[in-house]
């Protein structure tokens, strides 16, 4: 006989920041809390940015992203909630009793009160160039992101894209590179006019061009072929490394099929946080809702709104929020364990 599932009372499905703080806050009111991501890391969309500065997150003074992701899966795991990783959420039944049932790709099933969506962007993924045989440079150089920009340091870059990522990891170069030769397929760029313009002061901008072919040496790129647009004339160019920049493909899979309101593949939810669905909450970028502010700072406030509007379904009589931190019985045993290490001049 098979055991039974444990019973959650929250899952978060998604773990970028508003899943990560979700599954924080949802352990401050004292909830058997379960967080699970399709990739095999947490910190969603900020993956794309690792090497960026983030200023804007209130209390925090400037830090690179991939710090920023750091402390957020610290601060998730304050409670040790369950993390599942590796399972993209598709399946969702209701069960006799008013629980959910979720069914993840590879097949795990998950039982559970109250679901929190925290989708972001769904499962993306880069748009890869499509010309035949070029994934095998991808574990040389060629690039989708740029996790780290001393990868390039004194190379020939040759970007190919049009978008505000493109010009701005451009401009990121401009120090870093020997030159950079940025080929986009239309004349304008779809991004901010001083950033394009900084960036034609520096780089080789060919527009309308195309890549069209890439000539290995080994395993590693060494020329480039660009193809202009309108006339077909062709240019072959010497690099060290290419970066792809066109884009990603958004992907919610099976959840857009769930009877979820959606809005422009956006999940509908009201002031509280709530879907269609009673049960379902969602938070963070997979949202809109009348004062939505798509950042990371409103990723935080979506959560607390869904994690209590989860604790009132469960415990009407509950109190509308958690008891603020700095008063919070919950935290009395990690408080001593701070002062203890502060004591004995530790840094924790
Ligand atoms: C280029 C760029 C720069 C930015 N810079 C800043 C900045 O400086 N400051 C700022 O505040 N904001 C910034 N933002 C916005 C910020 O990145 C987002 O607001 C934030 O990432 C939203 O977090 P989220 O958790 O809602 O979604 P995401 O970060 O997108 O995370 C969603 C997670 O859900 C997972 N997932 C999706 N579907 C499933 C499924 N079915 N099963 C399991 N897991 C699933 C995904 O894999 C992903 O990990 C920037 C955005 C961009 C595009």
């Amino acid at each position: 006989m098979t055991e039974p599932l444990e019973l959650y009372d929250v899952t978060i499905i998604g773990g970028g920041p508003a899943g990560m703080y979700t599954a924080f806050y949802s352990g401050m009111r004292d909830l058997k809390t379960k967080l699970i991501e399709a990739k095999t890391e947490l910190g969603g969309f900020l993956h794309m940015y690792p090497e960026k500065m983030i200023w804007d997150v209130g209390g925090i003074t400037p830090l690179r992203c991939e710090q920023l992701i750091r402390q957020l899966d610290r601060q998730a795991r304050t409670f040790e909630p369950t993390i599942v990783l590796g399972q993209q959420i598709e399946g969702l039944e209701r069960l006799e009793d008013g629980t959910f049932m979720l069914t993840a790709a590879t097949g795990e099933r998950h039982h559970t009160r109250t679901i929190i969506l925290t989708l972001g962007r769904g499962i993306t993924n880069m748009q890869k160039l499509e010309l035949e045989g070029a994934n095998r440079y991808e574990i040389t150089n060629l690039y989708y992101t740029v996790q780290e920009l001393k990868n390039f340091l004194g190379k020939r870059v040759l970007i190919s894209g049009g978008g505000n990522s493109a010009v701005d990891w451009a401009n990121e170069l401009e120090e870093i590179a020997a030159s950079v030769t940025v080929v986009h397929r239309r004349n304008e760029f779809d991004a901010m006019e001083k950033h394009v313009a900084h960036m034609r002061q520096f780089a080789d901008v060919r527009t309308p061009y195309t890549v069209t072919q890439l000539h290995g040496q080994g395993d590693a790129i060494h020329q480039v072929t660009v193809t202009h647009a309108e006339t077909g004339e062709k240019e072959l160019l010497e690099v060290d490394a290419v970066i792809i920049n066109h884009g990603f493909t958004r992907n919610y899979g099976s959840i857009a099929e769930w009877g979820l309101q959606m809005k422009d593949g956006i999940m509908v939810v009201n002031e509280k946080m709530e879907t269609n669905i009673p049960g379902i909450f969602a938070a963070g970028d997979f949202v809109t809702h009348a004062s939505k502010v798509r950042l990371i700072a409103g990723a935080f406030a979506d959560a607390i709104l869904a994690l209590n509007s989860a604790k009132l379904y469960m415990d009407p009589e509950a109190p509308r929020m958690a008891y603020v931190s700095s008063h919070n019985e919950r935290f009395k045993e990690k408080n001593r364990a701070y002062s203890v290490a502060n004591v004995n001049g530790q840094s924790r």
